[in-house]
């Protein structure tokens, strides 16, 4: 922190971590930030994290991108890792026209079916809307994703299938209306730290906060009830508090019959889900499970609040559909201090999948099988059809790479050599590529094997919109130049096009913000002027003057009928279980201090001065029958790789388990983790691997 002397000028902004989406003021001397503060935004109130006040000097870093670089014919191998201060010896500089030129010829002469695109929900929205027109009007197919798919496309499905629309139907800062809240797979003092301070406000009002984690966590101190089930067992722990509602009639009969569909089902396949029978399967015992159901049925307003720890199972939906099935049934949504709310990971995965950054729908999640839907975009676009078959997700992507049917693809901004569940698998594929183009502000894992690097921009060197977990598009403004040549990402896709003979014409963010309210009805009253002076806007915002909807859905659904749907979920067994050889489970997941593929937090001195070491997290006893001290290390293997990492004691995961972050490079989490997906949201299972842990053996 400083004062007024220590800037010469301060430009409003967006945190580019969490999807808290926290308003931040950036402090500017000599066109550098010297410092952030938190400024008075819908969802932080002038709150910051340690990321947001402390996680900004990444951008000055010096390993950023400045200029084009065309990797040399003389390289060696593609995938040997590039040293950012040595990258002469696997690339040359170029112009930015013979680098856009040669992205663009590389692409095209693979063409069509061949190539495909990983954009990124670091992006803005304006990012992500063209690089989804990219690959759907310039190569006509829908085979385009982002990391959205590494994080809750389980429970948007489950959301789309039952409610109708993918989004929260309150903001977290409804919880200040509740009595009781539940918090599922998320541990939002870590993950989202600002929204984390509203649920202990909560609890300190009174609030009832029901905790259920596999994994032990800080918010435990601030709970009512804290049920640590056993990993992959959430549809028998929620169906057997479902049971308890129905067999002690304490469930909303008349929000049920006005705004419902499939109770009678719902109601006769939990039959069999006693809290006895599913005690033993889940670990929690049959009077808490009671106790919870009775409090959270007995409340005015309810909130239910989940993150990962739901979504990135092979029955992730199933795990959704369990929790929209109980706000369903207790008529816990559409009023104040009530709804679903999937904390969602990064600063703009809401806006990217928003934007039609998805395989199966355009922007507003209209499908890509509809043909009406279609021919809506490609009049606004100009241009002709394009496929009606769902495209592939990123998973599937890179199996199709693998196979040779994808031989050209266009990363922006995303890292799946590090990010991809199997990552060995991911990396095999990267190799095989004929024709990479990573557009990034880092040689970033993935760039280790890419034929163009395209330098991009930081988040305080653009302009461009991005949608928070509360549905609030929030304007992000340029702070600083970007470094040497890097370019806005928005200039680079359309420059891009342009030579991909798109004949784009913008001359600026605001020109795609436009032509995206053409067909995105939720933007309807929000304008590029109107952000500009308000900062945020929630959508669905129902006049000028609305600051937009908290809560939706008080009248009924955007379903058939306006009538949510019970799903009914049966148990389904991880895919990858313990045996003799891998006894214990493995699950991954995010620390406070560093983000994602830390090619950010892992440049940013405070960060990176707080959690500088690769390491995973084991019970004291475990430690004790390993013989290891915390500290030293350990061998952790699954039946996809192994790696050797920092053991640190942790009393909050239980004795049969390790917690591995996935920010390390050097111990990457994701080459021991299972590439098994959900069936309808395609997530890998990244929360449940059966592992071996040894004693790493020291000279
Ligand atoms: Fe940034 Fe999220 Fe922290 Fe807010 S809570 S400062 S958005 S990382």
């Amino acid at each position: 922190v400083g004062d007024s002397a220590d800037f010469d000028r301060e430009v409003e902004s967006i945190c580019p971590f969490c999807g808290v989406g926290c308003q931040i003021s950036l402090k500017i001397k000599d066109d550098k930030v010297k410092y952030v503060e938190g400024i008075n935004g819908p969802a932080n109130e002038g709150r910051l994290c340690v990321k947001g006040r402390f996680g900004f000097d990444y951008i000055h870093h010096d390993h950023r991108l400045t200029k084009p670089l065309i990797r040399r014919e003389d390289a060696p191998a593609k995938g040997l890792n590039v040293d950012p201060a040595n990258w002469q010896e696997f690339f040359r500089e170029a112009t930015w026209d013979e680098a856009l030129d040669f992205a663009a010829k590389g692409l095209m002469d693979i063409g069509g079916t061949g190539v495909a695109g990983f954009g990124s929900a670091k992006c803005t929205n304006e990012e992500a809307y063209l690089f989804q027109k990219m690959i759907r009007q310039g190569f006509g197919h829908n085979n385009v994703d982002h990391c959205t798919r590494l994080c809750h496309a389980s429970s948007v499905a489950a959301l789309m299938e039952n409610v109708g629309s993918g989004a929260v139907t309150a903001t977290f800062n409804e919880i200040e209306n509740a009595d009781v809240a539940i918090a599922i797979g998320c541990n939002p003092i870590e993950n989202h730290p600002v929204a984390a301070t509203y649920f202990k406000q909560f609890t300190k009002r009174g609030g009832k906060l029901i905790v259920m984690d596999p994994r032990g966590q800080a918010l435990k101190r601030f709970s009512s009830h804290m049920l640590q089930f056993r990993p992959g067992t959430d549809v028998s722990m929620l169906n057997a508090i479902m049971h308890v509602i129905v067999e002690e009639e304490l469930y909303d009969k008349q929000y049920i019959e006005a705004y419902t569909e499939n109770w009678e089902a719902e109601k006769a396949h939990l039959k069999d889900f006693t809290p006895e029978k599913m005690a033993e399967v889940c670990g929690i015992d049959a009077e808490t499970l009671r106790d919870v159901a009775r409090t959270f049925a007995g409340a005015n307003a309810a909130m239910i609040f989940w993150g990962m720890g739901v979504s990135q199972h092979i029955h992730g939906t199933d795990n959704s559909r369990c929790l929209i099935s109980l706000a369903l049934m207790t008529g816990q949504l559409g009023r104040s201090g009530a709804g679903l709310h999937p904390l969602r990971g990064q600063n703009n995965v809401q806006g990217a999948s928003d934007a039609g950054l998805i395989p199966m729908f355009l922007p507003d999640y209209q499908s890509v099988m509809n043909d009406g839907v279609r021919s809506a975009f490609t009049d606004v676009w100009k241009s002709g059809d394009f496929s009606s078959e769902k495209g592939l997700t990123v998973t599937e992507i890179m199996d199709a790479v693998h196979d040779g049917d994808i031989k050209g693809m266009y990363v922006l901004g995303e890292n799946p050599a590090m990010s991809d569940p199997d990552v060995e698998h991911a990396r095999d594929a990267l190799a095989k590529l004929e024709h990479l183009v990573v557009q990034d502000i880092f040689i970033t894992e993935t760039a280790n094997y890419a034929d163009v690097i395209l330098p991009a921009s930081a988040f305080a060197e653009k302009s461009g919109t991005v949608t928070n977990t509360n549905r609030q598009v929030q304007m992000g403004r340029p702070a600083v130049p970007p470094p040497g040549e890097a370019r806005e990402d928005w200039w680079i896709e359309v420059e891009l096009a342009k030579r991909l003979g798109l004949g784009w014409n913008y001359q600026s963010p605001a020109d795609v913000f436009a032509e995206m309210k053409l067909n995105m009805k939720s933007l309807d009253n929000i304008t590029w002027e109107r952000l500009e002076r308000e900062n945020a806007v929630t959508y669905p915002s129902l006049s000028p003057e609305d600051p937009g909807q908290a809560i939706v859905f008080a009248d009924g659904f955007p379903r058939p009928d306006g009538r949510a749907r019970f799903t009914p979920a049966s148990i389904i067994a991880p895919d990858d279980v313990p045996d003799a050889q891998y006894p214990m489970i493995l699950t991954t997941g995010r620390q406070l201090e560093h983000w994602h593929t830390g090619s950010m937090t892992r440049r940013s001195k405070v960060l990176d001065g707080l959690e500088p070491e690769a390491n995973c997290s084991l019970h004291p006893s475990t430690l004790r029958k390993l013989g290891v001290t915390a500290g030293e290390h350990v061998r952790l293997s699954t039946k996809r790789g192994s790696i050797e990492i920092m053991a640190r004691e942790d009393r909050a995961v239980s004795p049969d388990m390790v917690f591995l972050p996935f920010a390390y490079v050097e111990a990457a989490a994701n080459i021991l983790t299972n590439p098994a997906v959900d069936p309808y949201g395609k997530i890998p299972e990244f929360k449940f691997s059966a592992v071996k842990v040894e004693a790493v053996q020291t000279q």
